[in-house]
């Protein structure tokens, strides 16, 4: 009897699940034990596949995530080795409600779930990945002002208990530029330095969409939502793209609905307010008005002082209290622009250039009017103009290929980029697949440079920039 088993045992699923929890017996505590093995009962053994029957789909969760190995061990200690460990939901669990979507239930009914759930881990990671928080955004290098208290305690709160405060979801809303990107990842960044193994994802809607789309193509949407659904904090920025979007909605939706139900934390941002958010179904946004929403206003005087003498400060350079002071009225439409004017001065004063009041003024207004010409250019738009000339994909241009073709349409977008938006270098390597800001310059200083050498490229930056003034 001590490796295979006889005849009538092997139709017993009794007599081999028993044997596997002799097993698992032995390697955990007693507590653990009976909180995660005692409830389960199994069900079905077919050849060397065992069913057994869980509580709950976080019960399963937590299976998977704690005990896998332990399991695997012992169904192949009693089965032999290629044995199957499926699993199914014991349906009559208040912990669905009986008003659940149909196909929530049917992702965990036997067969089926080993499928997604090995799936899932196996491009789980390969998510993971694309969506990386920006360590660069902590709440310590967030100014706060009166211009973003609320949002910035609120957020302080889900950062600290995540999942667990009334802030769920937490909504952050403002015009561009306000501070609603960097606030979301501070939260990220500080729930994840917390606790390592918090999954921690950012995404963007735009990115969101076109993941969803990808898995759609693939037929593998049960791997795409399984994955959102195994998050513990997800950030997801300008819900306010979801408008029209019908089928990226429903599934957010269902995405939404888990997390939040197991205890989750989400936190969104959107350039307005609940009331004024268009082309979004009923049922969504009244999940969203669940939580908290707060907004991040204009910056007032004192926060654009402490911003400009937060990053004096932190580049270790001085400047004039007549050119801060000329810097803090002159740009107070929103902190992205702060910061653009204040890098390029900086600029300047790395090359040793003594900033004058004048230098100072000549610098500021020929950003605030090129932002000014330019202002509905964003960069996603920039992006997408460029793919489309050079016939590659948004995603090529974004990720990290060295195709030559492509390694030249991204010089060309980041050149656009900078000239057409008011994001920083930093912003823009960040949009280009998290490069620093040196590749950033690297690839204007190489577009001007081929541009003087009259090379074809020559020709490619008129016409796209035509494209552009069209719009
Ligand atoms: P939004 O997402 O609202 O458009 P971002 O979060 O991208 O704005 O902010 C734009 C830039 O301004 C970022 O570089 C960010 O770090 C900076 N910023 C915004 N608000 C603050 C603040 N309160 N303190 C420091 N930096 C800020
Ligand atoms: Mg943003």
């Amino acid at each position: 009897m001590e490796n295979s088993l006889d005849e009538s045992a092997e139709r017993d699923c009794y007599v081999v699940w028993e044997r596997c929890l002799q097993d698992i017996r032995q390697k955990l505590d007693l507590q653990a034990y009976k909180t995660w093995f005692e409830p389960i009962r199994p069900k079905i053994l077919e050849g060397k596949q065992l069913t057994i029957e869980v509580p709950s789909k976080f019960f399963y969760e937590y299976l998977e995530e704690n005990f896998v190995s332990i399991m695997r061990e012992a169904m192949n200690n009693t089965l032999g080795e290629d044995s199957q460990l499926l699993y199914s939901l014991r349906i009559e669990d208040g912990s669905f409600g009986s008003n659940a979507p149909q196909n929530q239930n049917n992702i965990l009914i036997n067969g089926e779930i080993k499928v997604n759930k090995e799936m899932s881990q196996e491009r789980f990671q390969e998510l993971y990945v694309e969506t990386p928080l920006n360590f660069n955004y902590t709440f310590d290098n967030f100014i706060e002002g009166s211009c973003n208290r609320l949002a910035r305690s609120a957020g302080y709160a889900v950062a600290q208990k995540p999942g667990t405060t009334a802030f769920n979801p937490l909504m952050l809303y403002g015009g561009v530029g306000l501070g609603k990107t960097h606030l979301m990842q501070a939260i990220g960044n500080y729930a994840k330095n917390q606790d390592g193994n918090r999954k921690v994802v950012y995404v963007s809607v735009d990115k969101f969409t076109s993941q969803f789309v990808n898995y759609m193509k693939n037929n593998d949407l049960a791997t795409f939502r399984s994955f959102y659904e195994h998050i513990d904090v997800l950030l997801i920025d300008d819900v306010q793209f979801l408008a029209g979007k019908e089928a990226t909605q429903d599934i957010f939706f269902h995405i939404f609905n888990h997390l939040q139900q197991g205890g989750k934390q989400i936190v969104m941002t959107s350039d307005c307010p609940l009331i004024e958010l268009k082309g979004l179904t009923d049922r969504l946004l009244s999940r969203f008005k669940w939580g908290l929403s707060a907004d991040l206003q204009q910056p007032d005087t004192e926060t654009r002082m402490a911003i400009i003498q937060k990053k004096l400060q932190d580049k270790n350079i001085e400047l004039d209290t007549n050119v801060v002071d000329y810097l803090t009225n002159a740009v107070d439409s929103n902190v992205r622009e702060l910061e653009g004017a204040i890098n390029a001065l900086l600029h300047y004063s790395v090359n040793n250039i003594l900033i004058t009041l004048d230098i100072a003024k000549q610098i500021v207004q020929s950003l605030v009017q090129s932002s000014d010409e330019n202002k509905e250019v964003s960069i996603d738009e920039v992006i997408k103009t460029v793919s489309e000339y050079f016939g590659v994909t948004v995603e090529e241009l974004r990720d990290k290929t060295r195709k030559k073709e492509i390694v030249i349409a991204r010089q060309i977008a980041m050149y656009f980029a900078k000239e057409y938006t008011s994001y920083s270098l930093k912003s823009i390597g960040y949009q280009f697949g998290g490069r620093d800001h040196s590749t950033v310059i690297h690839a204007i200083q190489s577009v001007s440079d081929y541009m003087l050498e009259g090379k074809e490229i020559k020709r490619f930056i008129e016409e796209i920039e035509k494209k552009f003034k069209k719009r």
